[in-house]
This record gives structure tokens, C-alpha cells and sequence, in this order.
């Protein structure tokens, strides 16, 4: 069972995590984190300057060489990962840093965060000595064949939005085929990514394997890609951070990239479906699961003209149970908004669409009770069109926007009419009609009648368009961490 905790009372892992060894060096200037929930201070971290990055960097390729996690046994790999897995999940600190300085309910962070990052290791630990390379028919009597080999340091960058999933997502892939990493998480929600740290060395993989720096972006973030010891940069976070970091990565030594960026996700939902209560609660989870802050959160609601009153009736039951609390309250499952300056920019969005013409069926406003918190009440707008912000551009918050169609044609072009192409929901009985969805649909993902993950890490998720490059998950992920020399032998 999940308590409650004090979050004054956790101790924070203060500094960089090299070596194996907390560091924070002098001079380097102090980034403030701030809690969510009540929006107050929590703990300071070392912005990275260029000697941190490169002592990190530096540090992890000799760890590869020297340690022999490269080149041991990959089975060594797989125990040494099956042990991180368990005591990433009984480590009650780790969970209190993910909930204290995140958007994740102590309780949601435990059953699904803490959860599935040490499901996500295992199955990777299950791959590491499946992932080798190919052999050929050559055309003549020469052995031909493929080593699959570790990229020696792996760069991984990850977002604010499930800092512990996104973390498990990049390190069990990089490190089961054999790489160390460094990894910069979002200077705001960093510290659990240090204690996972922490727990990989108590599970004996060699210090100096994984590493975990801190910093903005625009400085700590863009060294570590431009770092000459890097040989590949794993992503996740918005399009036009995405974008800056494969223009770094090709200036400074064409490096692979794999980016996972951000989505606008349609649900559409057809005439003819098996249960419209199931259809409305997969739409109220998949727009209000973390306020919203879910990079495939599905905000566009695409529903045929004849159904579309009544699932809507049912949407707004569904999302009036939507609460706010404090992440460190057991009883809390709905997520405060990151910090202020982000509920705002949702806020502004809602607003500028109500001066266009939309109509905000409900919510629009801040819960007022929760003093700094920014909680923001789950949102309805009606009265659309493509072109609006509000149905164009991210806006990471809880905010559904409903348009209605006539014909299977229409509402699939509805659908794509976005410059992302992340995910989308489908809904109709009709097995056909549900087939050609699936064809005509330009998403990276896309679920019928369902909508979420639900800890599937053997499927490999990643986005079309401006959604991204490359995939997380699934064998793809363990592919992406390594590159393959073609090797021939001529008798
Ligand atoms: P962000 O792009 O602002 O920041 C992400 C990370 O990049 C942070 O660690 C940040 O410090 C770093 N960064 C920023 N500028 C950088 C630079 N120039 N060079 C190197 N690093 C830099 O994203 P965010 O606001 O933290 O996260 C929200 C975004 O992430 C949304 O767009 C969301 O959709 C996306 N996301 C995508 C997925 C996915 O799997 N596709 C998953 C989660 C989040």
C-alpha cells in the first residue's frame, strides 16, 4: 500500500552523479526546483558547465572500456539488470523524489511510473543476448555476416512529463546492448533520475556506466550533444528542442539521433461503436492522465455529428471526478500543471479560443483552492476549427477540443490534419471500417478501441511527421543502440 509522505523529509541526492560519486563543483551556479503541487522550493541542482560534461563523458568511455560491461558475457548484462529492476521497485526514496518534485500522485508514481520503469528494464534485460547481428548468403563462396556493437557513450535527454518512465525507456535499451550513458533529465524533476542512478551501482553494474547530469538545456544539454565522445543522442521532449539537437548533433560529428517530440492526437470516434460509456472513458483518461502533460494525450475529439451530444454528456460525468491534491497524498490521483508559467500558456490558449469564437463547454479556469499549485480544471471547447491554436498546437494541459463529422472520409482527414503524427484513437464495431482507419491513419500508434500504453514494452512507440525519428521500445529500441559492422571472409 502507498502512504503519504513529508516531502520536507526526503533526503534529496544533491549534485551530478559521475563515477558512481554525487559531485556538485564550485562555481557552477545553482538551478532551483520547485514542487508542483504547492509550487514551493524542494531542492537546488549544479547547472553543468563544460568540464562537468566532459569529465561525464569522458568517464563513461572509459567505464565501457575498462569495466568490461561491453564486452562480458551479455547474460552478465541481463543479471546485473534483473537486480536493478528489483530494487527499483522497492525503493520507497525513489518513488518520493519522482512524487515530490513531479506531476505524478505518489500513487499513480508507484503503480505505474515505478512499475513499469522496472518492468521496462527486465524486458530489456530479457533481450540483451538476442540482440546480435545477421548472417548472408554472399554470392560467392565468402562468409558474410554482421556484429551488432554498442555505440561506446550514449547521450540521453529526457522531458519533465514522467522523468522515471522516460529515464527507464532510454537506460534499458543503451545499457543492455552494452553502452554507458549520460543523461541530462529536465532541471525540472531531476533527482530521481540520480537515485536510479544510485540503484544501478547497488546492483552492481559498474559505476562510471551510467551517468546522470544536470543543467538547462540550452548550455549543459547542448555540450553533451556536441561532446566528440558521444556516438549517439536519444531525445524525448518538444519539436523545436528536437530540432536543435539534430542541427547540433549534425555540426558536431553527424551523430545518429532518435527523437521521440511532441503529438496532437485525434480520437476519433465513428458512428457505429460497441459501448459509448467504455469510448467515453477511454477519451476523459486519455486527455486528463497527468493533466494532460502525456505526449500522446488524445486532445482532439473527432466524433460523428449523430453521437456526439451524447458522448459528450458522458465526458463531462466522467472528468467532473477530476480533483486536484497534493502528489505526496496517498487519496491524490489528478496531476498539478508543471509550474505556473506553463498553466498560464494553456490558460492562454483556452482564452484566445473563446475570443475566436469557441465555446468553452467546461472548466477554462485554475482550481482555486490549491494556493501556488497549479491545478487546471479538464476542458471542453466546442466550436472549432483546424486552423485555431487551440486545435493546432501542443498544449500539454487538459484541454479537449470537439469536432464533429459526417462521413468516414471526412473524419479521417480531419484526423490528419496535423503537422504531428504521434498517436490516435479509433472507435467503431465495424471491422472494416476500423482496418481502413488503421491504413489511412498517419500516426506512429494508433489504438482501436482503447487508448493508452498500458505497459506494452514489447510494442516500440514513436511518432510520424513532426513527431519524431526513431522508436523507444520494443526490439526497435535495442536496434537503435547499436550499430552494425558487415563483416566478410573470403577462404
Ligand atoms: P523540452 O524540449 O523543453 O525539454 C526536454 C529536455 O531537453 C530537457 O531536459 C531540456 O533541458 C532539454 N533541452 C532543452 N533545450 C535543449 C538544447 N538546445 N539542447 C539539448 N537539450 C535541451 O521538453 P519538455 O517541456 O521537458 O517536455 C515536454 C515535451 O516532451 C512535449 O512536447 C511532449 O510531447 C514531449 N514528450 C514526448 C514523448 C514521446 O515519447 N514522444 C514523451 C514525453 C514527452
Amino acid at each position: 500500500m502507498t502512504t503519504d509522505f513529508t516531502p520536507e523529509n526526503v533526503p534529496v541526492p544533491m549534485g551530478h552523479y559521475i563515477g558512481g560519486t554525487l559531485v556538485s563543483p564550485a562555481g557552477e551556479r545553482q538551478i532551483e526546483v520547485n514542487r508542483p503541487s504547492d509550487g514551493k522550493f524542494f531542492a537546488s541542482l549544479p547547472d553543468a558547465g563544460t568540464d562537468t560534461v566532459d569529465s561525464a563523458v569522458c568517464g563513461a568511455l572509459q567505464a565501457a572500456k575498462k569495466s568490461g560491461w561491453s564486452t562480458c558475457a551479455p547474460r552478465e548484462r541481463t543479471r546485473a539488470l534483473y537486480r536493478w529492476a528489483a530494487l527499483i521497485e522497492q525503493d520507497e526514496l525513489l518513488l518520493q523524489l519522482e512524487a515530490a518534485c513531479s506531476t505524478r500522485p505518489v500513487t499513480l508514481a508507484k503503480s505505474t511510473d515505478v512499475a513499469s520503469a522496472a518492468e521496462t528494464i527486465r524486458f530489456f534485460a530479457e533481450l540483451a543476448d538476442k540482440a546480435g547481428g545477421e548472417h548472408y548468403a554472399t554470392r560467392h563462396s565468402a562468409l558474410g555476416f554482421s556484429t551488432a556493437e554498442p555505440y561506446g557513450v550514449i547521450a540521453a535527454i529526457t522531458p519533465w512529463n514522467f522523468p522515471l518512465s522516460m529515464a527507464a525507456w532510454k537506460c534499458g535499451p543503451a545499457l543492455a546492448t552494452g553502452n554507458a550513458m549520460v543523461i541530462k533529465p529536465s532541471e525540472m524533476t531531476p533527482f530521481s533520475t540520480v537515485r536510479l542512478a544510485e540503484l544501478a551501482v547497488l546492483a552492481g553494474i559498474p559505476p562510471g556506466i551510467l551517468n546522470v547530469i544536470h543543467g538547462l538545456g540550452a548550455t549543459a544539454g547542448a555540450q553533451l550533444v556536441a561532446h566528440p565522445a558521444v556516438g549517439k543522442v536519444s531525445f524525448t521532449g518538444s519539436p523545436v528542442t528536437g530540432a536543435a539537437i539534430m542541427t547540433n548533433a549534425a555540426n558536431n560529428g553527424i551523430k545518429p539521433v532518435t527523437l521521440e517530440l511532441g503529438g496532437k492526437s485525434p480520437q476519433l470516434v465513428f458512428e457505429k461503436v460497441n459501448d459509448l460509456a467504455q469510448v467515453a472513458r477511454c477519451i476523459s483518461d486519455g486527455f486528463t492522465g497527468n493533466a494532460g502533460q502525456v505526449c500522446v494525450a488524445g486532445t482532439r475529439l473527432i466524433v460523428h455529428k449523430n453521437i456526439a451530444n451524447e458522448l459528450i454528456g458522458k465526458i463531462r460525468q466522467n472528468i467532473a471526478g477530476c480533483q486536484p491534491g497534493l502528489t505526496w497524498n496517498s487519496a491524490s490521483r489528478y496531476s498539478p500543471i508543471i509550474n505556473k508559467t506553463q498553466a498560464d500558456k494553456i490558460h492562454a490558449l483556452v482564452v484566445t479560443a473563446r475570443e475566436q469564437g469557441a465555446e468553452i463547454l467546461t472548466g477554462g479556469t485554475f482550481f482555486t483552492e490549491t494556493g501556488e499549485g497549479a491545478f487546471y480544471r479538464p476542458t471542453l471547447i466546442s466550436g472549432v476549427s483546424n486552423d485555431m491554436d487551440v486545435v493546432c498546437k501542443e498544449i500539454f494541459g487538459p484541454v479537449l477540443t470537439i469536432q464533429t463529422f459526417t462521413d468516414e472520409e471526412e473524419g479521417i482527414a480531419l484526423a490528419n490534419d496535423s503537422v504531428y503524427g504521434l498517436a490516435a484513437g479509433v472507435y467503431t464495431r465495424d471491422f472494416s471500417q476500423g482496418m481502413r482507419a488503421i491504413k489511412a491513419i498517419d500516426a506512429g500508434t494508433v489504438w482501436v478501441n482503447r487508448y493508452g500504453r498500458s505497459q506494452d514494452f514489447i510494442i516500440p512507440t514513436g511518432g510520424f511527421k513532426m513527431s519524431g525519428i526513431g522508436k523507444d521500445l520494443g526490439r526497435a529500441a535495442m536496434e537503435a543502440c547499436q550499430r552494425h559492422k558487415s563483416v566478410l571472409i573470403d577462404f
